[in-house]
């Protein structure tokens, strides 16, 4: 059965203190409010705060996530950090390939494809993010560079690495812009990237796999999202950063 997902992407926001404050209300609410076990909650916070957010956490069923990691397990890479760090430090999430770090830090397809192997023999389990740019979907070459995202991105990888691994669809043009994709527009992707996953890994793990949608997802727009067919849940930017509107989401599967 596949499970129902709502995991938070903080990116450069939040110091140590803040992102402290920010997990403790939302295990506030949580704790206070929370009507459903029917789904799980990830945050994503810097990586200065993982260890300390992993403590806070503990016993309240959150889970906690890392945003990017290195492929390699340890060497001369100065700044960066290995998934075995991550998981040191408490993590048992990583996002890979987010939008921004296609965009902004040149990660192709093939690089994610490292970076997912090394999360997974890590022991994380991967928030792989797909989704095309305006240009791409306004000129409908949308579909094959999805295609490519998920084939070239989950090259290598087999059933068992599968059960560890959850797909974010984010069309770009609707994160952080208040545009939303619509429920359909976003259930149609959904079903094509299951359709990829069935005829690369089978009915079996397609069926297994949790597909995310992120973008502009808002408390006013979860409960119609998510309750599409093949929309798992969400992987959710700015309203993260907020407890309430964070939980609101949350609540949307209740
Ligand atoms: C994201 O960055 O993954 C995201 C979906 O952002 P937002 O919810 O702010 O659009």
């Amino acid at each position: 059965m596949r499970k129902n997902i709502v995991a938070g992407n903080w990116k450069m926001h939040k110091t140590l203190t803040e992102s402290q404050a920010l997990t403790t209300e939302i295990r506030g609410v949580i704790r206070d409010e929370f009507r459903s076990n029917n789904a799980e909650i990830i945050i994503c916070p810097t990586n200065l705060a993982i260890a300390s957010i992993s403590k806070l956490v503990e016993g309240s069923g959150i889970k906690v996530g890392a945003q990017n990691c290195h492929f390699e397990t340890q060497g001369a890479f100065t700044g960066e950090v290995s998934a075995t760090m991550l998981v040191a430090a408490g993590a048992t999430h990583v996002i890979i390939g987010h939008s921004e770090r296609r965009q902004y830090f040149n990660e192709n397809n093939e690089l994610l494809s490292k970076k997912k192997k090394a999360s997974l023999a890590a022991g994380l389990t991967v928030l792989y993010c797909v989704g095309e740019t305006l240009q791409e979907r306004e000129s409908d070459t949308h579909w094959g560079i999805i295609e490519a995202q998920i084939t070239e991105g989950l090259a290598g990888l087999n059933s068992s690495d599968m059960e560890r691994m959850i797909i974010a669809y984010e069309p770009v043009w609707a994160i952080g812009t208040g545009k939303t994709a619509s429920a359909d527009q976003a259930q149609e992707v959904h079903a094509f990237i299951r359709n990829l996953l069935d005829t690369r890994f089978g009915a079996a793990i397609a069926e297994n796999v949790s597909i995310l949608y992120g973008g502009s997802v808002k408390p006013d727009n979860a409960k119609e999202l998510f309750a599409m067919k093949d929309i798992d849940g969400g992987l959710i930017g700015g309203a993260s950063l907020k407890a309430r509107d964070f939980f609101d989401i949350v609540q949307a599967f209740a």
